[in-house]
């Protein structure tokens, strides 16, 4: 059948969702200059204009303009005007419209207003150790969450099933609960072999000697991040209470840093973790942008870029000599006092720690199958949020192998459920474990990978993640993409023996 000479819904439906894209990156920029720029006293009124264009959001996600535009676009679809692309943004598109529209307003507005208060009263808990303060508002923010999981469930088996959807679509415990088993009996009993053999060497960065001036680390982590093809044309790099990636638009992509004159490992691995986010995001399809083939599908492929490029090349011994070489450019005498393997050694260091953002590669899992065990408890009502912080210390004693003596250092240090984020969690480990299993893919598709990364040369391992994932928008869920590409789902097996044997490594260079 022939199509209409005045243009096809489809095309205004992308110019739509193009507009509605180009509000979510205003946003995006509101918020990176929240936290790189603004001055203090601008804090409220900057809040009341985020909150304006997201109410703004929500108006365009379930305006009646959209949904013509959706069913005029699916009657091209039948008809046979739209390419295989076209037909799958068409499909994305109403599915994100029938999630808007099955959460009332009132609830959206609820939530974005206790999460609001949330934010400050966690923030004011942590400080003061004090979680009874906490506890009312995360009680509320469960419940809300109980509540969206049943506006939201379509075919789920229970209410976490349907949060997850949130951050990894398509994923489920069923899936994910094997990942955590799988670790907690293959990896975690090795966390005391490894945390020993570690103690027992000296840390180099330990008495200062490795000290490299703020201003120059800024200078030698932009470096790093360049030679991982990370675009200044496209992209800034700046120095912000916390390290994060933001995407303004198609052409403009932000990172921050932040660390400690003493130690640049924090600098600069936090730099390498976000620029894989970034690699990522600058790898989609622009020809799509605003649209479901131009966008990523889920948190977990999100994290499996940035872990990719933070742990399995960033951590290899092959990447250390590229490493030092550029180190000399901004700090000449700490350089010449490392060399590749002492370097490799002091990167992959294995400890038990109370913090996640500050665990090793290996220990890191077991805090967040700890957050993941006790989220789910949370919101299925068979934890009280009371008994959360006994709840924590257990897990901690029996994953971990140490317990934290202040809720601060508890069910207090993350920001995720004081934003009502329950379901995120996991993706931090999914990524990791889909992570080795690019790599392990890439290194038998890659010949003499490994010479690649001891070169800096990033064009075969770029090319294979373009081609495979990132070119793939919102097609594939994670399980899906992971089955698709290494003829296995989501697991841990190649992780661990991966990582133990870098650390093998690491010990005995
Ligand atoms: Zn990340």
């Amino acid at each position: 059948m022939t199509q209409p000479n005045l243009g096809r819904a489809y095309d205004k439906l992308v110019g739509y969702q193009q507009k509605t894209a180009r509000f979510s990156g205003i946003s995006a920029l509101l918020g990176w200059d929240q936290q790189v720029m603004m001055p203090p006293g601008a804090a409220e009124e900057r809040a009341l204009q985020m909150a304006a264009l997201s109410s703004l959001h929500h108006e365009r996600n379930t305006s009646l303009e959209l949904v013509k535009l959706v069913d005029q676009s699916l009657n091209e679809s039948q008809k046979g005007w739209l390419s295989e692309d076209e037909v799958f943004n068409v499909q994305e598109i109403k599915n994100d419209l029938e999630n808007e529209q099955k959460t009332p307003a009132r609830w959206v507005e609820e939530f974005s207003q206790v999460t609001g208060q949330a934010f400050s009263q966690w923030i004011e808990a942590k400080k003061n150790n004090n979680f009874k303060s906490f506890a009312p508002v995360l009680k509320r923010i469960i419940t809300l969450c109980q509540e969206r999981a049943d506006f939201l469930k379509t075919d789920q088996k229970n209410r976490y099933d349907v949060l997850i959807q949130e951050y990894d679509p398509g994923s489920s415990c069923d899936q994910i609960d094997p990942v955590f088993s799988d670790l907690q009996k293959n990896l975690y009993p090795k966390f005391g072999h490894y945390a020993d053999a570690f103690a027992k060497i000296s840390d180099p960065f330990s008495n200062q000697r490795l000290s490299v001036p703020m201003a120059d680390q800024f200078e030698f982590c932009k470096k790093v991040a360049q030679d991982l093809h990370f675009s200044f044309d496209y992209g800034r790099l700046d120095p912000a209470p916390h390290p994060f990636m933001t995407t303004l638009s198609a052409t403009e992509f932000r990172i921050t840093m932040r660390g400690s004159a003493e130690d640049f490992r924090e600098m600069l691995y936090a730099v390498i973790h976000e620029t894989g986010h970034a690699l990522y995001e600058m790898g989609l399809e622009r020809r799509y942008y605003g649209l479901p083939m131009g966008q990523v599908k889920s948190l977990s492929l999100h994290e499996s870029q940035s872990r990719f490029w933070e742990n399995n090349i960033g951590r290899s011994l092959e990447f250390m000599s590229g490493l030092i070489e550029r180190l000399k450019i901004y700090a000449p005498q700490v350089a010449e006092r490392l060399s590749a393997s002492s370097l490799f050694q002091a990167v992959n260091r294995v400890e038990r720690s109370l913090i996640r953002v500050e665990a090793d590669e290996l220990t890191y899992h077991a805090h967040v199958n700890l957050r993941y065990d006790l989220e789910k408890a949370l919101i299925h009502g068979d934890l009280s949020v009371q008994d959360l912080p006994g709840a924590w210390r257990e897990k901690m004693k029996q994953f971990v192998g140490i317990v934290p003596t202040t809720d601060a250092e508890g069910c207090l240090q993350d920001v995720h459920w004081s934003g009502g984020a329950f379901g995120y969690f996991p993706t931090y480990s999914l990524g990791s474990m889909m992570a080795a299993q690019w790599w392990e893919k890439i290194q038998m598709e890659v010949p003499n990978v490994r010479e690649d990364v001891l070169g800096w040369n990033w064009d075969s391992i770029l090319g294979f993640l373009r081609g495979h994932i990132h070119s793939q928008g919102r097609r594939y869920s994670s399980q899906e993409l992971c089955k698709k590409l290494t003829g296995r789902p989501v697991d841990p097996a190649g992780f661990i023996k991966m990582t133990c044997q870098k650390l093998d490594q690491s010990l005995t260079v």
